[in-house]
């Protein structure tokens, strides 16, 4: 007879289980095995990591034809996410050689068999969010962690010049002239709205404002502080300042990010080089603290900190994901007595389809800035320099356009 400990506890590992998307633990399902050679149809330049912490190597590789349920896109933008750069250096581990990126836009070129999302022609967004819409987490709004598997996680739809399997990184492969992805995975676009700004919906914006809207439930008047201000949290800043927050503290290392989070409806910036950020959201809260931290950051520093600035009835919600191994503590005494909560947000807990259609009808109302986010356009060739400056913490979000 089991005591109601353990099952607690086994529950809790079946749901950090299904949740790991960042993954080794979900690149492990992918197999490293090619489809078969008469399924190949195009050859396309992408990057691939053959080395982590090494540069990424332009190739010419071979993409398989789409399957029943996928879909071609020629890519005309695929956007640098933090989470590409901690794949390629290594932080996640993972399969390798893998092509990376999994923020994109372009234009369907073919469909498979039964595929009725779209048509050949259509521009759509590219995610990384593959899912079956029946499994129990998709019933239940949790697309994000859907539990079925996929035919292109069994067998990788691309191979290098010499026949073998590369990994499509994050089930996407955006860092390559076009991926062939689940019909799942696109949401269309309308006309008009450019491509670079709208690859930007597919990760970093659905995350910061799905944090807000789908995690935390956030009620208007609430009192939030945002730490980290890159592609991600800037969106956490918008959207707490559209959905009516009373005060939005946007905290970073970059004073440039401070500025850029003003920009996008932060209340205050608070400079972490040279303000101890704990002690200034206490000053800015009357010692009260804020309802909710957002922790858009992978530091370890950063989630350390959260809980100390957080009002009695908070919550911190946890957006960033730092490198495997890294652990942070919190006083669960504390956090009983002061009703407080901690609160896991995946890629924002995005429902793709409704939440990528809102966010193309704010942008296009001129109600939530995209365009802003681009901090620089590169070629595939360049992709190097794209990634360095995100890991200096230079960009917002620098992207990859194709011609
Ligand atoms: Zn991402
Ligand atoms: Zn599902």
């Amino acid at each position: 007879m089991k005591t109601r400990w353990e099952l607690n506890y086994e529950h809790l590992d079946f749901l950090s289980d299904c949740n790991d998307v960042r993954s080794g633990n979900d690149l492990a399902r992918f197999a490293m095995r090619a489809r078969h050679l008469s399924t190949y149809g195009v050859s396309v330049k992408a990057a691939v990591c053959r080395e982590f912490a090494a540069p990424l190597v332009i190739e010419d590789v071979e993409l398989a034809n789409p399957g029943p349920g996928e879909v071609q896109i020629s890519l005309r933008a695929s956007a640098v996410c933090h989470s590409d750069i901690t794949y390629a250096d290594g932080g996640w581990g993972g399969q390798i050689p893998a092509v990376y990126g999994h923020e994109a836009a372009g234009i369907v070129t073919e469909v498979g068999a039964g595929v009725t999302r779209v048509v050949a022609g259509a521009p759509v967004v590219v995610t990384l969010v593959r899912s079956c819409g029946t499994c129990a987490n998709c019933a239940r709004q949790l697309s994000v962690s859907c539990e079925a598997s996929f035919a292109l996680d069994a067998q990788t739809p691309l191979r290098d010049a010499h026949g073998n399997a590369l990994l499509q990184g994050m089930r996407t492969g955006a860092f390559a002239e076009a991926v062939v992805v689940h019909e799942s995975q696109i949401v269309g676009l309308p006309p008009g709205v450019p491509f670079d700004s709208a690859a930007l919906l597919a990760c970093g914006v659905i995350t910061g404002f799905g944090a807000v809207t789908r995690t935390a439930h956030m009620p208007r008047g609430s009192t939030v502080a945002v730490v980290g201000c890159g592609g991600v949290g800037l969106n956490a800043v918008q959207a707490a300042s559209l959905e009516g927050a009373e005060q939005v503290i946007a905290i970073d290392t970059s004073a440039a990010k401070g500025d850029a989070a003003i920009s996008f409806g932060a209340t205050h910036a608070i400079n972490a080089m040279t303000t101890e950020p704990v002690e200034a959201v206490r000053d800015l809260t009357c010692g009260r603290g804020v309802d909710f931290v957002f922790v858009t950051v992978g530091a370890k520093s950063a989630f350390d900190q959260s809980y100390a600035m957080l009002a009695k009835g908070g919550a911190v919600v946890l957006v960033g994901m730092p490198a495997n191994g890294a652990l942070t503590s919190f006083d669960p005494g504390e956090l009983a007595n002061n009703s407080q909560r901690l609160l896991g947000s995946k890629m924002g807990a995005a429902n793709i389809a409704v939440d990528i259609q809102r966010l193309v009808s704010l942008y296009q109302q001129g109600k939530i800035k995209l365009d802003e986010l681009i901090s620089g356009k590169f070629a595939l060739a360049d992709i190097n320099e794209a990634m360095d400056g995100v890991r200096r913490g230079e960009a917002l979000r620098n992207v990859i356009v194709f011609p």
